[in-house]
């Protein structure tokens, strides 16, 4: 059977991708093997998808090439995406930080991009094991034969838009970094990032009691400082400051975590100095009791404060302000929400999307080694690089 364009992935970049190459004309077919499309579009953001962001620039994306990214997100802004949210009658708001979600939900969404593809008249096809693929007349000529568990397409592009490694349950598969090793294209270290880390077990035996707690914190790891909830678990730290940071931990380092970012502490504990108050009184405004007590006990902060010298309370406002917390290890591809690395972006044309080695072939979203940070750009990446492929697939 033969057809323009094969896109492998209904997910958000995919079926951006056939959207936009449907409109040109070309005949898509765009395949999946799991039963629905857009499997992560519909868990996104609490399942109201967070699904771009006002404040869109290359500092919000981690790649080996940051430059990359720049030729996509300047051809499909968020003002785009949203003009078709828009015209969809779909309504959304904006939260902190620019990050756009929709009011109602992440179905919406999906039911906007399969009407998209039914007007630019799309096939889709779920339930296909991809079995095979080759590049019949070498890799100089637009001409592939994708085989499945049932018919064989002929193509003259053939899109990889199969995504990361995470959440394996809703489809991901490392089905598009194997396509990209067997057409000789590097493929980067990949990770688990925007994950939850995990305490060591000296750390967890400390802090394990703290489950639960959320302080609104600043934490910088190898250079990126992220503002946001830090919150508690069982076996150690998540919450948005935490998952932005996962991304930049070399599974070495320490974090440095301030945990009153708003307040110099210092300062505040001078001022009493003199009364009888004890430290623990003063922290028990600002941070949670159950918190505050560990720490107290942890630090032998337990004198009243005219007790303490100088230097006891420069201690425990450096803590508070410097804790330095090394993980034992990041969660795994199961509970990540997207793959760090991925195809190496020396191997794309920024413009195109398209294999610098291979004609014909294309790489969209996250199977890229562009990784976004959190609030609405993994998404919005998915859009842009599906945008600017499906103008030359
Ligand atoms: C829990 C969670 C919440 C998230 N929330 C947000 C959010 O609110 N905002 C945001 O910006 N980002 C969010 N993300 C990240 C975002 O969903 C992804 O980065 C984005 O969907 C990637 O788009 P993609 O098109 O590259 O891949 P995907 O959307 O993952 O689509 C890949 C498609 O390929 C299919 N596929 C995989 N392997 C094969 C194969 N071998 N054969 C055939 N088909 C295959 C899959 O079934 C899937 O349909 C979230 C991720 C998770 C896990």
């Amino acid at each position: 059977m033969k057809t323009d364009v094969v896109i492998i992935g209904a997910g958000a970049s995919g079926l951006m991708c056939a959207i936009e190459a449907g409109k040109r004309g070309r005949s898509v077919l765009v395949l999946d093997h799991s039963q629905r499309v857009a499997g992560k579009v519909r868990i996104s953001g609490g399942g109201r998808c967070n699904f771009s962001n006002r404040i869109m620039g290359r500092e919000n994306y981690i790649s080996l090439n940051p430059h990359f990214v720049t030729s996509a997100l300047s051809r499909f802004t968020p003002s785009d995406f949203l003009s078709i949210v828009e015209s969809h009658g779909i309504r959304y708001h904006e939260r902190e930080a620019g990050q756009l979600f929709c009011d109602e939900n992440s179905h919406q969404i999906i039911d906007m991009l399969r009407s998209e593809c039914d007007k630019a008249a799309v096939r889709i096809e779920l339930n296909r094991k991809v079995l095979g693929i080759s590049n019949t007349d070498g890799s100089n000529t637009r001409c592939f034969k994708v085989s499945t568990d049932g018919d064989i397409f002929d193509s003259e592009s053939l899109v990889i838009a199969t995504g990361g490694l995470s959440y394996p349950n809703l489809g991901a598969s490392n089905f598009g970094y194997s396509v990209a090793k067997q057409f000789g294209l590097n493929v980067t270290k990949l990770y688990p990032a925007l994950t939850p880390l995990r305490f060591s077990p000296e750390d967890a035996s400390l802090y394990g009691s703290l489950a639960g707690i959320s302080i609104y914190s600043t934490v910088s790891c190898a250079g990126a400082k992220f503002q946001g909830n830090l919150l508690f678990t069982h076996n150690g730290i998540s919450g948005p400051a935490i998952l932005q940071v996962s991304s930049y931990w070399d599974r070495e380092s320490s974090l440095t975590i301030d945990l009153l970012p708003d307040l110099d502490i210092y300062a505040v504990m001078l001022e009493k100095r003199h009364s009888k108050i004890h430290p623990s009184t003063i922290l028990d405004h600002y941070l949670p009791k159950r918190f505050v007590k560990l720490w107290c006990d942890l630090h032998g902060a337990s004198r009243p404060i005219n007790q303490c010298s100088q230097s006891e309370l420069d201690s425990i406002a450096r803590g508070l302000h410097g804790w330095r917390l090394r993980p034992g290890g990041a969660e795994g591809f199961n509970k990540a929400e997207v793959t760090l690395g991925g195809v190496d972006t020396d191997e794309l044309s920024s413009r195109t999307m398209e294999s610098r080695k291979v004609r014909g072939l294309y790489f969209l979203g996250e199977v890229i080694d562009v990784t976004g940070h959190l609030g609405g750009y993994n998404l919005h990446w998915a859009w842009a690089s599906g945008y600017a492929g499906g103008q030359f697939a």
